[in-house]
C-alpha cells in the first residue's frame, strides 16, 4: 500500500518505520526535521497525502489534527482512508471524519495504548471508530503496528473508549497511591499491603501490574525512580479530554473531575512534570491532611 504518515514524533516515527519494514511504501511528513529508515520524506503534509491509499496522522492534539486534515483531505484520492492515531477530543475526531466523508474519503479514529515501547515493538492496541469499510481497509496496518485492534463503533468511538479507559486508570492510580500512603501512616508494611490487596477486592491493574510502590510487586516505573513509563503530563492530557467529553455529553463524572484537578496540580504546580503518573505515591507520602 502507499501510505502517507504525518506526525513522526516519539510514537509516529517507530510506527512508520514498522510499516516500511513490512514492505509498504511510506511517505512521511513532520514539521520537525526527521529521517526514518525506509520512509521517504515529503515537503508538506499535502505532498505526503496526495498519492496515498491510507494517510495516518499521529499528532499532539485536536486543533493540530483539524488543521492538518483541512490541508490534506482536499488532495486525498477518492476512497482513500484517513486514519488518525493521535489522542484527541471526541468532537475533533467526529468533525474530521465528517469532512473526510463529505470529500469521498473514509475516516477512522484509532488512538492507541501501549506507549513508545509498544510503538517500537509493534505491539500497540488500537481502539477504532468509523465505518466498517474504513476499519476493513486499515486493519492490515493495525496488525503490523499493533497486536490488537477493536472496532468500537462509529466515528469518535475509538477516542471515547480511550478516554474512558484512561479516566478509570487515573482515578484508580490515585486511589492506589492514597491507600499506600494511608497504610504507611497506619504502620502497615507495603509488601503485606500488596500481598493482601493484589489478591482481594481492591486489586486493579495499577496495583497488580504497575504497582506505584518501589520494590513491591512486578517491575514498574516506581523501581526506576519514577521515570516514565506513562508520564503524568500525558495522564493529565487524557483526563482533560475526558472532562471535555463529559461536558459536551452532559455526563456526571465527579471522580474524573477530581482526578483531573489533582493531576493538574501535580504537573503544573508541584514536581509531577516529566515523572511517571505513579509518582502520585511519593506526593501523598509527603503530605498530611492539611
Ligand atoms: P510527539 O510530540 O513526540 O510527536 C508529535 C509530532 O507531531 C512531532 O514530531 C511534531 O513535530 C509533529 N507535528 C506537530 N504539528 C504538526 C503538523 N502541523 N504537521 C506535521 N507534523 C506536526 O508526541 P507523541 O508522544 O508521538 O504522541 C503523539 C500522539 O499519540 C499524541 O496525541 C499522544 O497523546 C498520543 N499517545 C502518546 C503516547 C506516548 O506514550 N507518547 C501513548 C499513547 C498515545
Amino acid at each position: 500500500m502507499k501510505i502517507g504518515f504525518i506526525g513522526l514524533g516519539n510514537m509516529g516515527a517507530p510506527m512508520a518505520a514498522n510499516l516500511a519494514k513490512a514492505g509498504h511504501e511510506v511517505t512521511g511528513f513532520d514539521m520537525a526535521d526527521v529521517s526514518i529508515d525506509g520512509v521517504t520524506m515529503a515537503a508538506s503534509g499535502a505532498e505526503a497525502a496526495t498519492e496515498a491509499d491510507v494517510v495516518i496522522t499521529m499528532l499532539p492534539n485536536g486543533d493540530i489534527l483539524r488543521a492538518v486534515a483541512a490541508e490534506i483531505i482536499p488532495v486525498m484520492r477518492s476512497g482513500a482512508v484517513l486514519v488518525d492515531c493521535s489522542t484527541v477530543d471526541v468532537d475533533s475526531a467526529r468533525a474530521v471524519a465528517a469532512t473526510a466523508e463529505a470529500a469521498g474519503c473514509l475516516a477512522v479514529d484509532a488512538p492507541v495504548s501501549g506507549g513508545i515501547g509498544g510503538a517500537a515493538a509493534g505491539t500497540l492496541t488500537f481502539m477504532a471508530g468509523g465505518t466498517d469499510a474504513g476499519f476493513a481497509k486499515a486493519e492490515a496496518l493495525f496488525d503490523i503496528m499493533g497486536q490488537k485492534a477493536v472496532h468500537c463503533g462509529a466515528a469518535g468511538a475509538g477516542q471515547a473508549a480511550k478516554i474512558c479507559n484512561n479516566m478509570i486508570l487515573g482515578i484508580t492510580m490515585i486511589g492506589t497511591c492514597e491507600a499506600f500512603a494511608l497504610a504507611d501512616k497506619l504502620g502497615l508494611d507495603r509488601q503485606k499491603m500488596f500481598d493482601v490487596v493484589s489478591t482481594s477486592s481492591g486489586y486493579s491493574w495499577t496495583m497488580n501490574a504497575y504497582c506505584p510502590a518501589p520494590g513491591v510487586g512486578p517491575q514498574s516505573p516506581a523501581d526506576n525512580d519514577y521515570q516514565p513509563g506513562f508520564a503524568a503530563d500525558l495522564m493529565l492530557k487524557d483526563l482533560r479530554l475526558s472532562q471535555q467529553a463529559a461536558e459536551s455529553a452532559d455526563a456526571d463524572t465527579p471522580m474524573g473531575q477530581a482526578a483531573t484537578e489533582l493531576y493538574a496540580r501535580f504537573v503544573e504546580h508541584e514536581d509531577g512534570a516529566g515523572r511517571d503518573f505513579s509518582a502520585m505515591l511519593p506526593r501523598f507520602e509527603k503530605r498530611g491532611r492539611g
